[in-house]
């Protein structure tokens, strides 16, 4: 058995761990060594608990810890980039599972031992929000997982009566909470009853809280759940007294709905008009409807204008990682570098369809960290770039969020482009984007459109100055 103070001592380690670790995380060339600091501060967590409850001999944390690597670097391996919204809704679903497991355990300890009549009505009901919110967390993600990938269908699903629907389930999750806490020396049922009741219940609200809400809108509920799945694991650490998941849990709560609010402004929408308006679901093509005619632009023109630039932008968007364009797009780069103009890359906080999707993809091409600028940093000298290189993006450029107040992106920040010397837009089509509105910027006097796949166009053109 592990002395108190070392224990607590342990666990203090590994929490300031977390907290360097996550604070690493918000700057692109720390964000490995941080991601690394936070995994060892949960190895000393994990070992530090299992060893001092006396749970486990420490050849079984071994046998745990291979395993558990092995099936992490299959995932990380395998996992293709595009597909890691989906793989993180899966983890957070583990996340939910295990603390609504650790909530019904503790309850099954209390019927084992004959002590749930005399159990404090505090730490019942914390139990009982232990299981809620695990199983909601649980079936929610699993939800967003088959939206994401398709497996059921993304668009928002929306039926008669559901408001009523949902008061309902609230209603008798509050209830069962009643009879469960202080009200249950007049539960006439078995009280284990109830629990499976909760369980089930919790877990059918995990399902009509995703169900209405579109594919698109997945990364912001995936954040939401994942704040969910933090703020369950920090109730479990409540029930089970665990100093360090109630510190862990509570960062993943409080970040998550950090990065759920950060999406949301970046993508000027309020949440409750993420979670209750069905809009990811709405992907009207309207593309064609201004007035004035888009300029087609050839590879061979592209490379010419590309060719006499001095200061080229490079803006990602969706596109990219649709064409999976990212290292033709470096490799472009450089070939301007190496041309004497001067590059860098501008990524909209929302561009793509998860946090930071275009810094993942530019850093797995090894774009070097320096190239990589912020909205906020390229706006106000914009003017002064000769080429801004639009690469699969449209809504995180679309001037309408400017200067068209019936916009529904109106207020929404975007990266200026328009106002740089000369735009190049590469896509396939005149389709709208992600919001499913038009963009004004593809009709003006200083945009050319490179119609075709990003990587084809890309490989083009790097073609073009290589020969
Ligand atoms: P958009 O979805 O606005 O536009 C992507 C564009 O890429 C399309 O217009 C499409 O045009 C083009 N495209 C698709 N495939 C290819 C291809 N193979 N080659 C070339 N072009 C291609 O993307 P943005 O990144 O500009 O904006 C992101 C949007 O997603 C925003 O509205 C944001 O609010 C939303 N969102 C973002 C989230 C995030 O966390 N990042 C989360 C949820 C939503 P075409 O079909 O003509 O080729």
């Amino acid at each position: 058995m592990m002395n108190e103070t070392v224990i607590n001592g342990l666990y203090i380690v590994s929490a300031i761990f977390f907290v360097f670790g996550l604070k690493m995380l918000g700057k692109a060339e720390q964000a490995r060594k941080g991601n690394l600091i936070s995994a060892i501060g949960m190895l000393i967590a994990i070992v530090t608990a299992l060893i001092s409850q006396s749970v486990l001999e420490w050849q079984w944390i071994a046998v745990g810890m291979i395993a558990g690597s092995i099936v992490g670097a299959l995932a990380a391996r395998l996992v293709a980039m595009t597909a890691m919204p989906e793989m993180v809704a899966l983890f957070n679903g583990f996340g939910g599972a295990a603390s609504l497991l650790v909530g019904w355990s503790e309850y099954h300890r209390y019927t084992v031992t004959n002590t749930y009549m005399e159990a404090n009505v505090l730490s019942l009901l914390i139990i009982i929000l232990t299981i809620v919110i695990g199983g909601a967390t649980f079936t929610g993600s699993i939800v967003a997982w088959g939206k994401l990938s398709e497996k059921i269908p993304s668009k928002a699903i929306q039926y008669p009566g559901q408001q009523f629907v949902n008061v309902l389930i609230a209603a008798s999750l509050i209830g069962a909470a009643m009879l469960f806490g202080p009200l249950r020396e007049s539960l006439n049922v078995d009280s284990y009853i109830l629990v499976i009741v909760t369980i089930v219940i919790a877990c059918i609200l995990g399902i009509t809280f995703v169900i209405p809400i579109g594919g698109g809108d997945m990364p912001v509920v995936i954040s939401l759940l994942n704040s969910f799945s933090g703020m369950a694991a920090c109730a479990a650490g409540f029930v089970i007294s665990n100093n360090v998941l109630i510190v862990a849990g509570a960062l993943v709560g409080s970040s998550g709905i950090i990065l759920t609010n950060i999406m949301c402004k970046s993508m000027n929408r309020k949440l409750t008009n993420v979670l209750f308006s069905g809009f990811g679901a709405t992907k009207a093509s309207t593309g064609g409807g201004f007035q004035g005619e888009a300029k087609p632009v050839s590879v061979e023109d592209a490379y010419l204008m590309l060719e006499a630039a001095s200061n080229v932008l490079v803006v990602p968007g969706y596109g990219m990682a649709v064409a999976q364009a990212q290292h033709a797009i470096q490799e472009l780069a450089a070939q301007l570098e190496e041309n004497g103009a001067e590059v860098n890359f501008a990524v909209h906080p929302v561009a793509g369809r998860m946090p930071g999707h275009m810094n993942v993809l530019l850093a797995e091409a090894n774009v070097p960290y320096e190239q990589l600028k912020e909205m906020e940093d390229v706006n106000p000298t914009i003017e002064n770039v000769d080429i801004v290189i639009v690469i699969g993006a449209n809504d995180v450029v679309n001037p309408a969020a400017r200067t068209d107040e019936t916009s529904p992106i109106y207020g929404m920040p975007i990266i200026d482009v328009d106002k740089a010397r000369t735009v190049i837009v590469m896509k396939r089509s005149m389709n709208p984007g992600f919001a499913g509105i038009d963009n004004p910027l593809f009709f003006n006097d200083n945009t050319r459109m490179l119609f075709g796949d990003a990587k084809k166009s890309t490989q083009g053109l790097v073609a073009e100055f290589k020969g």
